[in-house]
């Protein structure tokens, strides 16, 4: 692994006294893809949660290049450089595709170099160019899910955080969005994805953590883990 831009140790969190992560700690280094794995309720969102300012800890640290941003705002994290695209593609349905991303444009990291940066945008996303002017909420479910990845990559982040891309969507649409994860990984973007489907996750992964009751139960290479006997009868049915 090269150095790591994040490390995060020792998170916990409790929803009124109920502990969904119990000790999480977790590295990503400059350029990877890490996958954060595991089943419904096991704490991965949560956790990304935790790192992007969303919640705040209860215990533990976010180191980001050194410095410790836990509890920060979401909107500080943004501007350190780290975005988050939630589940649930949160997009404004009413709102047309250049508006959606115009709202992200306004943020501080990323205002003077919008027009370049949509033009980017539009470059990686040539659908989304297409369906610019149409409400979003028209758009198909895997053409939200790019707009809410494209979103995230309106203020430029040197980390994005992806949550459940590929939920909800039909096989070939959840190829694309891995192909994506890849792209923006080829174009510098290091890329920390949050996944129940751990089979293509770790194939586009360099390594991953697999969450189980908000413990770390196993981390390793895509390769190891794919390979791993616990990993294969558990949650890929061999
Ligand atoms: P999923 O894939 O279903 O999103 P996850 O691994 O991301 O699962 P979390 O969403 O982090 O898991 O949830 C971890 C635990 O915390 C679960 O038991 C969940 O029910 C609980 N939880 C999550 N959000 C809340 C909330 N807002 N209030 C109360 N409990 C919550």
């Amino acid at each position: 692994m090269s150095p790591p831009i994040l490390h995060a140790e020792g998170l916990r969190y409790a929803y009124r006294g109920v502990p969904a992560v119990q000790e999480v700690s977790l590295s990503v280094g400059e350029g990877e893809i890490v996958a954060l794995l595991g089943a419904n309720g096991a704490g991965k969102s949560t956790t990304v949660n935790m790192l992007a300012g969303v919640l705040r800890p209860a215990a533990g640290r976010v180191l980001w290049r050194g410095e410790d941003i836990a509890g920060l705002p979401a909107h500080r994290v943004l501007e350190r450089g780290i975005a988050l695209v939630p589940e649930g593609r949160l997009i404004f349905p009413q709102m047309t595709v250049l508006e959606n991303l115009q709202v992200a444009g306004a943020a501080p990291r990323a205002a003077a170099e919008f027009p370049r940066r949509l033009e980017e945008i539009f470059g990686i996303f040539p659908r989304l160019a297409e369906r610019r002017a149409q409400p979003a909420g028209s758009l198909s479910g895997g053409e939200q899910q790019m707009l809410a990845i494209a979103r995230g990559l309106v203020a430029r982040p040197e980390l994005l955080i992806l949550d459940e891309p590929s939920l909800g969507l039909a096989p070939m649409l959840v190829r694309a969005v891995f192909d994506l994860v890849r792209d923006l990984n080829a174009r510098g973007i290091t890329v920390l994805l949050v996944e129940q489907n751990l089979h293509q996750s770790l194939r586009v992964a360099g390594r991953g953590y697999v969450l189980e009751k908000g413990r770390v139960a196993l981390s390793g290479t895509g390769a190891a883990l794919l390979e791993d006997p616990y990993v294969r009868q558990t949650y890929l049915g061999m």
